[in-house]
Order: C-alpha cells, then structure tokens, then sequence
C-alpha cells in the first residue's frame, strides 16, 4: 500500500521549517531529499565497514568489496542490464556521458556524424562537441517544435552510415517531456549502426528501466536525483561494446598488468574505474534501490503523475501562467514563467521565502530557453513525498508573487 505518511516520516530534511515555514521541496530534478535508509547506510559503512576495496585481504576489505559488489548488483537488476559487469561507477550522469565521449573517440573520424536532441542537458551536448573538436566529426540536433516534442522525421532525413552515435535524454529535466525514445531507438537501429546513448538522469528516479528491452548500447544517470548521495552515478554499456572502446581515466585498479614496457587493461567494469571509488556512496546507491523497490515503481509514477495532473490544472488557474511543453507527454516537471511579473528568478526568491524551494533559470539547457527566447523558466519538480496540500501552497505562492511583481 501507498501510504504517503509514512514515505515522508523517512525524510528528516522535510520535517524543517524554511524562513520560518514548513518546507515545501520542489527542486527534485536538480536533486531529491534522501530517505533515513540511505543515510544510514552512509553512515554505517564509515562507522563499521571502511577500508579501500579489491586490494585488501584483511577482513574489512573484503566486507566492503562485498556490500559494494552487492549494491552494483541491485543496479544490475534495476536497469535489467544482462551481467553486473556492464554496470559502471562513477561520480554521476556528467562524468558518465564524459566518460563515453572520451571512450569513443578511436571509434570517430572526421566526416562522421553526431545526433543529439535539442531538449538536451549541457551535459550531453558539451561532452559530444569536445569530442567532435578531437576527431572533426560533425553535430546535428534534432529539433523540437512549439510544444516540446522532438521532430522525429529529421531523423529520416539525416540518419546514415556517417551517424556514429546518437545520443538523447529519456526525459527532459527543464520541461519534463518524455521522449520518444523507442521510435528513437529503433530507428537509428534500422538506419545506422551508431552507438545509442540515453541520458536516464531525469527518468532513472521515476520509473522502471530495462536497458535490454530499450536496447540502448548506453545508459547514464546520477544517484544523487534518485534518492542516493551526490557524487555516485552510472553508466551502463553493452559488455562487446565496453570491451572495445578505450578506457577513460588511467591509474590505480583499471589495470591488469603494468610496466614501463607497457600497461594491459583489467577487465569489466574495472577497466574503467580508475582509482579509489566512492564506496560508501556507491554502496547507498544500493540503498537508494532498495528504497525505490520498497514502495514499487508503478505506486511512485502514480503518485508523481497524479501530482504533475494537479500542479498544472492549479497553474493554469493562473493568470498570464504560461507552462512549456504543456501538450507533450511530460513526466514529474512543470516549468512555467509568469508574463509581466519579472524574471523567473524573482519569483523564485518569493516562493522561497514562504518555504518552497523551486528552481529558476536555464536548468543548465540554454537551447531550450534560446528556442522560446526566455532566459529562465520556474521549474517545480516531484518526488515520491511530495502532495497535493503542497501543490495548493506553490500555486498560492504564485499569485502571491505574480500580484508583488505586478
Ligand atoms: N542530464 C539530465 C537530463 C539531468 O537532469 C542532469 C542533472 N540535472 C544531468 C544530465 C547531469 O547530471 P549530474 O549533474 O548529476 O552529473
């Protein structure tokens, strides 16, 4: 059962007062509040289990090699990835998309071409255009219409033997819009043999992924928007495509074997996880999982769509409210301005001080807010304990901050 008490009862930072009013968090996509279970598994790991791991034969090594492993398991099996060994760790969607971008780059020449949507986080733009300055290679971008949605029909037009990836969000954090990532994918199949690449930042917290039925050859996102410490991410990668492609950074634990004469790589996923990784935060990712599958991920889309339902019939009450890809089939996120009432910002700063924290600005996709010639919107976006009542006070907020910025 769903019960949303009891969901909130398990995040101590919702049970603050703000600027003397209860909490209201609304900035999930930049990132979520983190449940009593995740931060204890924090704190037991440095209170119980530290020590490096793969290298140790005394007794705490091993236990942290072990909860680590496990926790990559529960990843496994939360994106339905076919072996552990294709699950990455990393320090989040930006240094997986990095990581990529880098890994790919003996699989570029100049002349190829590169296909990324214009709904992206910089993110998975910047990383790709460094990549198209390495190797001379070209950038194209699918283009979105009035409403968000992505025209697909570009794709007939441009997808060919020099497109050698393809690179788009499942979800787009500034508008929320879901993309059509299935025609997506089985398009580029039919017509390309390039690299498929899904940004799951912004879908990864709310709702199921199978990696295997998508059949995406990479899979990115960040723990720390989906219940889980900052500093840990993913990236998934079909195992003969990670066996080929380079290693991103070089040092400590990626190795086999290492001389002057010459280095050999160690095997997945080690080959790319350079270094001493966050272990204690890779190990609440787990945790993290463990939360998500507790409550189901059928009950939290419910709740959240439920909730973006609700939000925006309330918003729309509103005066000179215009919300951005109102039509497209949007997921957790409304993202509105408020016409003659300042910049987004200022809004912002008002809510903030009735205790509800949204974000303004850009939300790091500057050719989004270019396409609608706006520099910012308001963005309030949904987590699992967020509610209705909570819903009623943004909407308030609103009107009193567009009737002071009047
Ligand atoms: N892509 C999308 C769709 C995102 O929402 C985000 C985070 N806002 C990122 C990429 C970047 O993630 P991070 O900052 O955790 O690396």
């Amino acid at each position: 059962m769903f019960n949303l008490q009891y969901i909130r009862s398990q995040f101590p930072i919702l049970q603050q007062q703000i600027n003397g009013k209860p909490l209201v968090y609304f900035d999930n996509a930049a990132t979520s509040q983190k449940p009593v279970s995740v931060i204890e598994s924090w704190t037991k790991y440095y209170e119980t289990l530290n020590a490096n791991v793969h290298r140790g034969i005394h007794t705490l090594s091993q236990l942290a090699t072990e909860e680590m492993e496990l926790s990559r398991r529960k990843i496994q099996k939360f994106i339905n990835a076919k072996h552990d060994y294709e699950v990455i760790f990393t320090r989040g969607t930006t240094e997986s998309i990095n990581l990529l971008a880098y890994a790919l780059t003996q699989e570029i020449k100049a002349g190829d071409e590169i296909i990324i949507s214009h709904l992206e986080h910089h993110s998975n733009i910047v990383p790709w255009q460094m990549l198209c300055e390495r190797t001379g290679a070209k950038l194209k971008v699918i283009p979105m219409d009035e409403n968000g949605i992505l025209q697909l029909d570009f794709l007939d037009k441009h997808l060919n033997e020099k497109t050698k990836i393809v690179s788009v969000n499942h979800v787009s954090n500034a508008l929320g819009i879901l993309n059509p990532i299935e025609e997506i994918i089985s398009k580029t199949r039919k017509n390309s043999g390039a690299f498929i690449v899904i940004d799951g930042a912004q879908s990864a917290p709310h709702f199921a992924i199978d990696v295997q039925r998508m059949d995406c050859d990479f899979f990115a996102f960040s723990g720390h928007k989906m219940y889980a410490p900052m500093g840990v991410g993913i990236l998934y990668g079909k195992e003969d495509i990670l066996r080929k492609i380079q290693p991103f950074h070089g040092g400590g634990e990626m190795i086999a074997t290492c001389s002057f004469d010459g280095t050999t790589y160690a095997d997945l996923p080690f080959k790319f996880e350079a270094g001493t990784p966050n272990v204690g935060g890779n190990i609440a990712l787990g945790a993290a999982v463990d939360f998500i599958e507790s409550i189901g991920h059928e009950n939290i889309q419910n709740h959240e769509n439920a909730l973006l339902e609700y939000a925006q019939k309330k918003l729309l009450e509103i005066e000179n409210l215009k919300i951005y890809g109102e039509k497209a089939k949007r997921t957790g996120v409304v993202s509105f301005t408020l016409e003659g009432a300042g910049i987004a910002s200022d809004a912002g700063m008002i809510l903030d001080k009735m205790g509800i924290a949204v974000r303004t600005g850009h939300h790091c996709t500057q050719p989004i807010m270019d396409y609608y010639k706006i520099a910012g919107t308001v963005r309030a976006s949904f987590a699992v304990y967020n509610t209705f009542e909570e819903i009623d006070a943004l909407a308030e907020g609103v009107k009193k901050a567009q009737r002071m910025l009047s």
